[in-house]
């Protein structure tokens, strides 16, 4: 059986105080949670967060790493150094850095090579866009972003990497894929990653759907077949809302 993995992107949110406040609220709600739970402050919050943490089953995330070990990359963060200030787990090819920030796939891979090898887990995001899906290439477009998001990566890794499917049309618009149109990208997904590891490794991976998650769907995308998990944005800033998302059932 694979674990659900419910995890919060606070992307451009919180102040280091307000990220404090909050991460002491989520140590107090999910002391005793059962299910894997996440949350990606900013970077400049991390080690305060992962501070209040410390000894909570909730893992501390960052949305974000640099494809480089060090040396002259203005402006980023290496993944050695957010392992360091305590982070567990990185989020990669999210569709923001995809679109706004123009990472590509190859970037992309060379980012979750150097995650996983600085002891980092990762949640490697894919998704098409509206025009893709209206073209009839959502299933094409996410075989491909695995195919080269995952490139060099061996069998033996992927228990470090969980996949989150989030259709681009679906984030921050108040529309979610319906259940069964996200199960049937999971599935397909975990066809394409059957056929480049095993079938084994195929059922074991988590794989979350991204795109709007609420309390009020939360629990109807949870029980298909094939979605193991949520990667939330909107409603993982407020304990009203992630708390009954983490606690689905
Ligand atoms: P949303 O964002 O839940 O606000 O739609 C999801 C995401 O971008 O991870």
């Amino acid at each position: 059986m694979r674990p659900y993995f419910l995890a919060g992107n606070w992307k451009l949110h919180k102040t280091p105080s307000e990220a404090v406040a909050y991460a002491k609220e989520l140590a107090e709600a999910f002391a005793s949670v059962t299910h894997r739970v996440m949350v990606a402050p900013t970077y400049v919050c991390i080690p305060q967060v992962a501070e209040v943490l410390k000894g909570s089953p909730v893992l501390v995330g960052a949305q974000n790493c640099a494809a480089a070990e060090s040396g002259a990359h203005t402006g980023e963060v290496a993944p050695a150094m957010l392992k360091e200030a305590g982070v567990d787990v990185v989020i990669l090819g999210h569709s923001e850095r995809r679109s706004i920030y123009g990472e590509s796939d190859e970037t992309i891979n060379q980012k979750v090579k150097l995650a996983l090898s600085a002891g980092l887990e990762v949640i490697l995001c894919v998704g098409e866009t509206l025009d893709e899906r209206e073209a009839g290439k959502a299933m094409q477009v996410v075989e491909d972003q695995l195919r080269k998001g995952l490139a060099g990566i061996t069998g033996d890794q992927l228990d470090k990497i969980t996949i989150a499917y989030e259709p681009v049309w679906a984030i921050g618009t108040g529309k979610t894929a319906t259940p069964q149109d996200a199960n049937e990208i999971h599935q397909g997904a975990r066809e394409v990653l059957a056929d480049i590891y095993s079938t084994e490794a195929a059922e074991a991976m988590v794989i979350q759907y991204g795109g709007s998650v609420k309390p009020a769907n939360v629990k109807e995308l949870m029980a298909m077949e094939h979605i193991d998990g949520a990667l939330v944005g909107g409603a993982s800033l407020t304990i009203e809302n992630f708390a009954p998302i983490v606690q689905f059932d």
